[in-house]
């Protein structure tokens, strides 16, 4: 039987992709021949809506910007099983069925130069079954092997074995901190108090930044699976997903999905009839940016203002209502039944000594190919916004990565790995990856950043509180043509002031946009000052 799926992410929703499906599946000829279903997100969010055909026959369409020009290629495809014009990509399977990921896509015909371009460079281990699958169906996340990971760990591997292979893959935290993931496991499992819990950091909150709700939205197993495992090595016998209200189609899908692991045996007690046993809950933030670092989550979890704690004691020793608690973002999580699965000597095949494994970004900005890419962690910078994100050289100016926390950087040919982008002064952060192109300010973006991070912070701190809202005030005076050579020299006093002195990551980062773009775009704001910007 043919089989048409439909992004239905909130990329693929944004772009119409809701009354595609409705179109589709009230279709009376499909009966019996045509499986019509929803997929997630491939990544490819500048070509959606995203339609994919699968035919009877085992040949594989994908049809880009999928509105009423193309409605009719795709039902004749589906019918006939070949493809009609419109057909912007075709992709063959190794075999017919379901696929087993991306990597199993043999590219057979590039209509889009773009799509070609925007996957040839990356390597998708995370997001390998990302808008290839139907969220909301377990048999299919289970058919492309999902849960063999956590079925082979409670099997045949000791929990020990489990942090074992994590701390020698080389995984880092992927939310932003970039800490050892197999040491704060281990922290936790040599607490000695047993009631351990795990929490999965969802509550994305990074403008520009939506790697975690490409995840949730189309791979939920694949988070779910990774949360099993962490409890599994670490001891924890409680579960939760913190999760970003705003992400109300992740809310769901995880609901969902955790409702179908329950059903299937795979949560709740003796899960594939072993001892061990694990309930996962769904806690929705109220959407404070702040509540993103993992104190001020736990706050706001036991029913306080969303504020960070200090530390120590660190949550691996003392966190969720005292107890030992281990957090880890999910897309760091999304990494462990690969490892499980592959290996950790596979997972270091890729990326750097220091920064092993892939990462996920969102490539946003002046580009033409925007969307969720996964790429090697040390990939140069051209290759991701030349090759992948289709930008000239020539236009490009900065990057702006890592988030409001991270940096501006000039664009030049440099590697994208923790200590590199540290090297620079930014942070490789969540994953954000803006590209700016010549006629952007850096005196306007920093002061947009600054304004941001002065809304966002909790105000316990004074120069977080106080600080970030005079730094605001200097680059709007800048920006208006006023003040002498001195405000420079106030502004990075203060930037000093506001970093040193804050309690959190949010403080101590938010001034990361303005030292860096007056590090390497200085003459800019000298500019505003001799009144010639
Ligand atoms: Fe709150 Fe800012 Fe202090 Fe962090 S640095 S605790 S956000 S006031």
């Amino acid at each position: 039987m043919s089989r048409i799926s439909i992004g239905m992410a909130s990329c693929g929703l944004a772009a119409g992709a809701g009354k595609r499906l409705e179109l589709l599946a009230r279709r009376e000829d499909f009966k019996d021949k045509v499986i019509v279903s929803r997929a997630g997100c491939l990544g490819a969010c500048f070509e959606e809506p995203l339609i994919d055909v699968r035919t009877a026959e085992g040949m594989h369409y994908l049809y880009c910007r999928a509105d009423s020009s193309n409605h009719w290629p795709v039902i004749h495809t589906a019918l006939k099983g070949t493809a009609n014009r419109g057909v912007k990509l075709s992709l063959r399977e190794k075999e017919p069925g379901l696929l087993t990921g991306f990597a199993d896509l043999i590219p057979e015909s590039f209509a889009s130069q773009a799509l070609h371009d925007f996957f040839q460079h990356q390597k998708r281990h995370v997001l390998e079954h990302c808008g290839l699958i139907d969220p909301f169906s377990l048999p299919e996340y289970t058919a492309t092997g999902g849960y063999f990971a956590l079925a082979k760990a409670l099997l045949t591997l000791r929990p020990e074995e489990v942090i074992g292979t994590i701390s020698a893959s080389g995984l880092r935290g992927r939310g932003g901190g970039g800490f050892p993931t197999g040491r704060k496991w281990e922290i936790a499992a040599e607490s000695r108090d047993p009631h351990r819990i795990l929490i999965a950091n969802g509550d994305e909150g990074d403008p520009s930044a939506y790697m975690d709700r490409t995840l949730m939205e189309s791979d939920p197993h694949r988070v779910l699976e990774g949360m099993l495992l962490a409890a599994y090595a670490t001891g924890a016998r409680e579960a939760y997903l913190f999760i970003r209200r705003e992400y109300p189609l992740a809310v769901e899908t995880m609901g969902r999905a955790i409702q179908d692991a329950e059903a299937a045996g795979f949560l709740g007690k003796n899960i594939l009839a072993t001892p061990f046993s694990l309930n996962i809950k769904l806690v929705q933030s109220a959407g404070a940016f702040v509540c993103g670092e993992e104190t001020a989550m736990l706050e706001a979890m036991e029913g306080r203002r969303g504020q960070p704690r200090r530390r120590p004691p660190y949550p691996a020793q003392q966190g969720y209502c005292g107890h030992p608690t281990i957090i880890n973002n999910v897309e760091t999580l999304a990494n462990v039944p690969w490892i499980i699965t592959h290996g950790a000597a596979t997972f270091r095949e890729t990326g750097t000594a220091d920064s092993a494994g892939t990462k996920i970004f969102c490539l946003t900005g002046d580009i033409p190919n925007m969307g969720c890419i996964e790429v090697p962690l040390g990939i140069r910078s051209p290759a991701i916004v030349e090759q992948i994100g289709g930008a000239s050289a020539d236009t490009v100016k900065t990057l702006q990565i890592g988030g409001p926390s991270g940096g501006f950087v000039p664009y030049t040919d440099f590697a994208l790995d923790y200590s590199s982008i540290e090297a620079m002064g930014a942070m490789l952060g969540s994953g954000g990856l803006v590209v700016l192109n010549q006629g952007h300010c850096l005196v306007d973006l920093s002061c947009h950043l600054i304004r941001f991070m002065a809304d966002e912070s909790c105000g316990r701190c004074l120069f977080c509180r106080d600080g970030l809202g005079r730094l605001e005030e200097l680059l709007q005076a800048m920006m208006a043509n006023h003040g002498t050579a001195e405000l420079l020299g106030e502004l990075e006093e203060l930037s000093a002031l506001v970093a040193g002195l804050s309690a959190c990551g949010l403080g101590r980062g938010a001034v990361n946009p303005l030292l860096t773009s007056l590090r390497y775009f200085r003459s800019e704001y000298e500019a505003h000052l001799k009144g010639i910007c």
